[in-house]
């Protein structure tokens, strides 16, 4: 069994080299992202304002009327919300700004803490997010912080946004990205930071194929697969 926690900014390339090492590995890549959308996509549906003072009305309404399912398709991670895959739905750049709000919520991150400790426990993972090597797997075997400039994450998040239709601003994404920095950096639970034995990497110079390389190496390094 091997745990391995990837941590970093949005757009720092988490999820794509998470995604392919995991291929390269053999082992299970969990999203922990599209746990936190998927929360929000429920609240926006269920047209309940994603705020603090709604926190209890949230609790009650994941708790009470939210089934949340996670299911790997060809090695490739679903989320199944109360029956329906939302796993494309939950990448609306509404729901990532929902995702930014509900995360800071006590019991939101309550709600998910044992899901993502459990599929850790039962399988060799690879797991990414905002509090994974500092709260969710505190003991994983390797801890990365993976970052990169705010604009070139923009970038990324850009292009990406481009080629899926959307007709967004590089300066609105900006924007976004910026502002969903200091709410996952200054939120008063988990909030996004690196755990003092997490491996720093910069991905501002390295290119797709370079990141997952370094990430390999340091994977191959500690003997275990
Ligand atoms: O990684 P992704 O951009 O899909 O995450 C959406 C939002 O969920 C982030 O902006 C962050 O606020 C929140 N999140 C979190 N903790 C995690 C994963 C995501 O707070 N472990």
């Amino acid at each position: 069994m091997i745990n391995i926690a990837i941590d970093g900014p949005v757009g720092a390339g988490k999820s794509t080299v998470a995604r392919e090492c995991a291929k390269r590995l053999g082992i299970i890549y969990v999203d922990t992202g599209a746990m936190y959308r998927s929360c929000a996509l429920f609240c926006i549906r269920s047209n309940v304002e994603i705020s603090p003072e709604n926190e209890a009305e949230i609790e009650k309404l994941l708790n009470e009327r939210m089934k949340l399912e996670i299911t790997l398709v060809d090695g490739t991670q679903h989320v199944i919300l109360n029956g329906e895959d939302v796993s494309e739905a939950i990448r609306e750049n509404s729901v990532s700004m929902a995702a930014s709000a509900v995360s800071a919520l006590a019991s939101v991150r309550k709600f998910l803490l044992d899901r993502q400790r459990d599929l850790a426990a039962s399988n060799s993972v690879i797991m990414d997010g905002r509090d994974i090597g500092t709260v969710i797997l505190p003991d994983a075997d390797l801890k990365i912080f993976i970052t990169a400039a705010p604009e070139v994450r923009a970038r990324r998040r850009y292009e990406e946004l481009k080629a899926k239709g959307s007709e967004i601003t590089f300066d609105e994404v900006l924007a976004d990205v910026n502002k969903r920095d200091y709410n996952d950096t200054h939120r008063k639970e988990s909030p996004l930071m690196q755990a003092p034995d997490a491996v720093l990497l910069d991905t501002s110079e390295l290119d797709f194929t370079q990141t997952v390389e370094k990430v390999i190496g340091l994977v191959n390094g500690l003997g275990k697969l």
